[in-house]
């Protein structure tokens, strides 16, 4: 897909997040190339008609506006991917990350192996962790759900060199998708350099209208299960149990049946 680079000057980088648990929000590119449908970004930004995926919009002055020392956790990014194939040219992340105050709280969150690129920045924060997502997706079940995304092998290793070098992790399981996502065989290839994990159900209501059909036709008993409330309920109560039984340590579990929901573990 060709990628329409859009570039403008921001007022502001850091922005309050309405995530729980999550004070700031930093998103030097808004958008995607990585043009996963089920994304729920491509409905939270609206600047923008063109299909989600086929434009960026790159905050140029990003680097400068980096340098304000906020309190609390900031998690980059939550609309678009830090490590998208542009950032290998435009190095603007990296930029970024040289700039930030090194005493803000950072989390970062990428499908990228790119991410291994910036360890030497990592290591000059007072306080980072980096996640990867990881979803088990591969073969059909990737080039329907995630086609164009780094596939799950590279993002492992780069789990383990980040862990290797010293670098806090953690893994970030979501989409989880009944009878798709596999939990278990994740924790199992990740445990070993994976300080912990975060774990969300798909958000079909955000993923839009186009991603459910997918969904629908080519998993429809996954689809029964996240439309269906008992069905869904049952499908929580057996994840939970799978999950404490792996032994790890996890945050919880976001869910999106009726809005947001939250499952300790
Ligand atoms: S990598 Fe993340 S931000 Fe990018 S399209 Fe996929 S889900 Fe959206």
């Amino acid at each position: 897909m060709n990628v329409r680079v859009i570039k403008r000057r921001a007022k502001t980088l850091y922005t309050r997040s309405r995530i729980p648990g999550v004070d700031w929000s930093v998103n030097q590119y808004v958008g995607c190339s990585f043009a996963c449908p089920y994304c729920y970004a491509k409905n939270v930004v609206r600047e923008n008609e063109a299909e989600w995926g086929s434009w960026v919009i790159v905050k140029v002055n990003a680097p400068e506006l980096a340098r304000k020392r906020v309190s609390g956790t900031v998690v980059m990014s939550t609309v678009s991917d830090p490590y998208q194939p542009i950032e290998a040219e435009l190095k603007l992340t990296r930029s970024v990350l040289r700039f930030m105050d090194k005493r803000n709280e950072l989390s970062i969150l990428t499908k990228s192996p790119l991410v291994t690129r910036d360890i030497d920045l990592f290591r000059l924060f007072d306080s980072i962790e980096v996640g990867l997502t990881v979803n088990s997706f591969e073969g059909r079940e990737k080039s329907l759900l995630e086609p164009l995304t780094p596939v799950m092998k590279v993002r492992i290793n780069a789990l383990q060199e980040l862990h290797e070098v010293g670098i806090r992790t953690y893994a970030f399981v979501s989409p989880i998708i009944p009878g798709v996502t596999d939990v278990s065989a994740i924790v199992e290839e990740t445990r070993d350099f994976v300080d912990h994990y975060f774990f969300e159900v798909l958000n079909l209501r955000k993923a839009g209208g186009a991603f459910e059909s997918i969904l629908r036709e080519n998993f429809p008993e996954s689809h029964r299960i996240l439309t269906r409330a008992e069905l869904f309920k049952t499908f929580v109560n057996n994840l939970v149990a799978e999950i404490r039984s792996l032994g790890v340590r996890a945050e919880g579990i976001e869910t999106h049946f009726h809005g947001w929901g939250f499952v300790g573990l």
